[in-house]
């Protein structure tokens, strides 16, 4: 059997099992001793990054997170002020079953329980989020160790050890668990040296990466549906939704959410939040017969294009597999990859699949 083969193996055999079993059914019989020691920086502190290194210091291992921005969570980011049940900016439903919250706690002796209502395809949470998910069962352990406002600019790994350079310093580690988005490592934002392999390089510049937006209207009146479904041609394109985002949540408000990822996106990304707020009237008034403004209270919109180190919605659900996983390959057994777009191909671009790309990067780097 190559590495390669053992290294998938592993991979097949630790889908749902705790990390500790998943070694073990790859000979790491004692986990809490991995055969790996050394220091592990991870980039990025979203559902990726957050996971990996979570699992690493779980097992003992030395870990630091490097995050550009001045918070956790990225595209799991919501608004606490809006209304009275946490508003989703970016993330919003469990696209799994809710065992997934035990998968990526790995802890048996934390009791993870937070309530969550079928809404088909997919669940809601009740008066909660994935972003307060990781804030009370992921991060705590992790607060000391996340350096925030820490932009990585170049990542030499040339050497034994790899330097990861910042605008405030250097860093040093033995290997790097890489969990920022796809975007990012198309626009060049992180310079490689040796290059990343043309193969990688090749496979992160063809990729799509979906435009994103997101809106809440709060109304005096509930006139709208419960979903409005937009048809885009091609259905790759893209995906507009009108909501209702108050379903399930213990509130008397009427929140109605927009989703918008992909062309449908762009309609939105350059507007002005007044042009923004009266094309959005518009567009209601003109199927609820002009219930849409007078019933206006207020609203709040993200442009994740916009967001400095997001800047896009996230990859294509079209994506072919075999791309998506050559995406999450780890590279020279040192730079490793989490997150949304680094996956092993079976499935993308949610919280639990990010989590799940996490797992896999750190069973790979403890075995290797
Ligand atoms: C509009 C929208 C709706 C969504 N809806 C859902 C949903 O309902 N359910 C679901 O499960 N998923 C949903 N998703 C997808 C989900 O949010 C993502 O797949 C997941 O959060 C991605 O996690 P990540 O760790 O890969 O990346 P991110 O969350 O983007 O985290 C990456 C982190 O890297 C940091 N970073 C970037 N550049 C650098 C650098 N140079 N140095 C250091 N740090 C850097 C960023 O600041 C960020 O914090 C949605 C996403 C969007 C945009």
């Amino acid at each position: 059997m190559t590495r390669k083969e053992f290294i998938k193996m592993c991979g097949i055999l630790g889908v749902s099992l705790p990390l500790e079993a998943a070694l073990a059914a790859c000979g790491k019989a004692d986990a809490r001793q991995p055969n790996f020691s050394g220091k592990v920086i991870v980039i990025g502190a979203g559902a990726g990054g957050l996971s990996a290194a979570y699992l690493l210091q779980q097992q003992g291992i030395d870990v630091e997170i490097l995050e550009a921005s001045p918070v956790f969570g990225g595209r799991m980011k919501i608004n606490r002020d809006f209304a009275d049940f946490p508003i989703p900016l970016g993330a919003e439903w469990l696209e799994t079953n809710a065992s997934v919250f035990q998968e990526i706690v790995n802890d048996p002796t934390v009791q993870v329980n937070i309530q969550t209502i079928p809404d088909a395809p997919d669940r809601k949470f009740v008066n909660y989020s994935w972003f307060q998910f990781f804030e009370d069962y992921i991060v705590p352990p992790l607060s000391a160790r996340i350096r925030y406002s820490t932009v990585v600019q170049s990542i030499d790994y040339a050497a034994e050890r790899t330097v990861i350079t910042t605008a405030g310093g250097v860093y040093v580690a033995d290997k790097v668990v890489l969990a920022v988005p796809l975007k990012i490592l198309q626009e060049g934002d992180i310079l490689f040296t040796p290059a990343l392999p043309a193969s990688k390089r090749e496979t992160v510049a063809e990729m799509t990466v979906w435009d994103g937006f997101k809106a809440f209207f709060e109304f005096s009146e509930k006139f709208y549906d419960a979903e409005w479904a937009f048809t885009i041609t091609p259905e790759s394109a893209g995906q507009k939704i009108f909501y209702d985002a108050a379903f399930g949540q213990n509130t008397d408000r009427n929140i109605l959410g927009l989703f918008a990822v992909g062309t449908p996106a762009r309609d939105y990304l350059s507007l002005s939040d007044a042009q923004f707020k009266a094309t959005i009237l518009g567009e209601l008034d003109a199927r609820y017969a002009n219930r849409a403004t007078p019933n206006y209270v207020k609203h709040i919109a993200q442009n994740w294009n916009n967001e400095p180190f997001i800047r896009g919605g996230y990859l294509s659900d079209y994506a072919d597999w075999r791309k998506v996983r050559e995406l999450g390959q780890p590279v020279a057994e040192k730079i490793y990859f989490a997150g949304g777009a680094f996956t092993d191909g079976e499935d993308w671009v949610s919280v639990h699949t990010a989590a799940q790309s996490a797992k896999s990067a750190v069973e790979q780097l403890l075995v290797g």
